[in-house]
């Protein structure tokens, strides 16, 4: 609206108020350009002509005169009530022009414009005048011209006539353009704020995209805004579940703790068999509580970024074997069944103790899942680029839908028993683990039939090992192979 008021104002000041001024220096403008082309004309002979054109054309009268005030050459075209006419009629004769070519003198200049009012024309008029030398001689000539300022005032009428028309039409388009403009812009950014305010208030439900049809910028913005909402209430999701997992795990071994403790006061603290066992039982909740809580504290450190790897070199043959023989004990007393199905060894590198823990995860979990098969393995598959470690299990297996989550912090599959082992952090240290390495990793599973957890440690000499590790981080994204 004040763009518009600002092009009203200056169609109004020039159309209106300046125009007739404007006209009037238009005109002397044009007077002044039309002597020096006659002065020109006179100087090459064409005078008569250029004489008989410039008054025609422009309704003029022209006269040229000698010093002493002769005509030497005149042309009209202003009718007979022309001023310079009717002086050089005159009795007296030339009273005009002696008084203009006088002024002239006097003042020492070449050229003279006058506005007068012609009596019998009830008109304004141009009277100018110039002297000039032409060339070849020595005497000083004279060129008069005389004009009329037509009076505009019927034409401003008309002008300012249009200009009210101009003025209603403009302000009730910008008015219905404002509105126009204002309703798609600013109803969408009124939606968006009330459903943020809905959203800020912790109804998770609102839909930022549903605010109408709009620019493509508000559009992207409701679109970004869902994709932050949904990002929040997921964040918000895993803290509840955080909290409820947390909890459910320090209480239950605290209670038994608890327990066991008021068993040992009350009961067991005289039968040493006994009480041995109790103390065993809260030894190992102990076990478990500190677990829980070196977990969590590990997986922040890994999760901001705080942890260095310490990298060596070092057999994978030795590595594997030495953490299985740990299994032994269980393999004797559980009847579980864990080999190492090798291929030719390899010399990998990578921080040692980091790698242990992703492998123990691997195959803690087998053991956990695998029910009543009991049947592990861990298979190392050397291919031209890397080696690929396998852990397989045959156990229960994890559903298509459950699948992508398996490596999600606090993700415990719904029917895990409570004497499994676990704080649904063990994965996602090892996703954690992995990526820093750059290791390509992932699950294979199949409800029933069992699962393989799997990563790629890339075998290149050193000076191409920079690049396929940049490889191996890309494919991380994604990091969960299913089948
Ligand atoms: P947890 O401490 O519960 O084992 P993890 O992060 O190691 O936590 O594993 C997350 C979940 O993934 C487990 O609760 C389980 O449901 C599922 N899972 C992991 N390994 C296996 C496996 N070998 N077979 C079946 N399910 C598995």
């Amino acid at each position: 609206m004040i763009f518009t008021v600002l092009i009203l104002v200056l169609l109004w000041v020039f159309q209106y108020f300046f125009l007739a001024g404007y006209y009037r220096s238009a005109r002397i403008r044009s007077v002044s350009n039309t002597a020096e082309t006659l002065i020109n004309a006179y100087n090459t002979g064409d005078a008569d002509f250029e004489l008989m054109r410039a008054a025609f054309d422009n309704s003029l009268c022209i006269v040229i005169t000698d010093s002493g005030g002769k005509m030497l050459k005149g042309e009209n075209n202003l009718g007979s009530f022309s001023r310079l006419l009717m002086d050089a009629q005159n009795d007296h004769g030339y009273y005009v022009l002696h008084k203009l070519s006088a002024e002239l003198a006097d003042e020492g200049k070449d050229q003279l414009t006058k506005i007068e009012k012609n009596e019998y024309f009830k008109s304004e008029e141009i009277i100018f005048c110039r002297s000039f030398v032409p060339e070849g001689e020595e005497e000083t000539c004279y060129i008069y011209i005389e004009a009329s300022v037509e009076p505009i005032d019927s034409t401003v009428g008309i002008i300012r006539e249009q200009l009210i028309y101009i003025t209603i039409i403009l302000f009730e388009l910008a008015f219905i353009i404002t509105m126009f403009i204002s309703k798609r812009l600013s109803n969408p950014i009124v939606n968006i704020t009330d459903t943020a305010k809905k959203f800020a208030g912790g109804d998770f439900s609102v839909e930022f995209g549903q605010t109408g049809k709009s620019y493509q910028e508000i559009t992207e913005l409701s679109e970004v805004l869902d994709k932050a909402k949904d990002e929040i209430g997921k964040v918000n999701k895993l803290r509840a579940d955080l909290i409820a997992n947390i909890s459910h795990d320090l209480r239950t071994p605290l209670t038994m703790v608890k327990a066991y403790a008021e068993m040992i006061r009350d009961f067991s603290g005289d039968i040493p068999e006994k009480r041995n066992e109790h103390v065993g039982i809260i030894i190992d909740e102990a076990d478990r509580l500190s677990n829980l809580v070196s977990n969590i504290l590990e997986l922040s450190k890994l999760e901001s970024g705080n942890l260095e790897l310490n990298c060596t070199e070092f057999s994978l043959h030795d590595k594997i074997r030495d953490i299985l023989t740990r299994y032994t004990l269980l393999i004797e007393q559980n009847g579980y069944d864990i080999a190492f199905e090798s291929d030719e060894d390899r010399i990998i590198r990578a921080d040692a103790d980091k790698l242990d823990q992703v492998l123990y995860n691997f195959i803690n979990n087998a053991i956990n899942y695998s029910g009543e098969n009991k049947v592990i393995r861990v298979r190392q598959l050397n291919r031209e680029d890397c080696t690929r470690i396998e852990v397989t299990d045959n156990g229960k297996g994890i559903s298509k839908e459950l699948l992508p989550k398996v490596f999600d912090r606090y993700y415990r599959g719904d029917k895990v028993q409570r004497d499994v082992v676990g704080t649904g952090l063990g994965l996602s240290i090892c996703k954690e683990i992995l990526k820093k390495h750059g290791f390509a990793f992932g699950v294979l599973s199949e409800e029933g039939k069992g699962s393989t957890f799997w990563f790629e440690i890339p075998f290149e000499k050193p000076h191409k090992q920079s690049r396929k590790s940049e490889k191996a981080g890309e494919e991380e994204q994604i990091p969960h192979e299913q089948e």
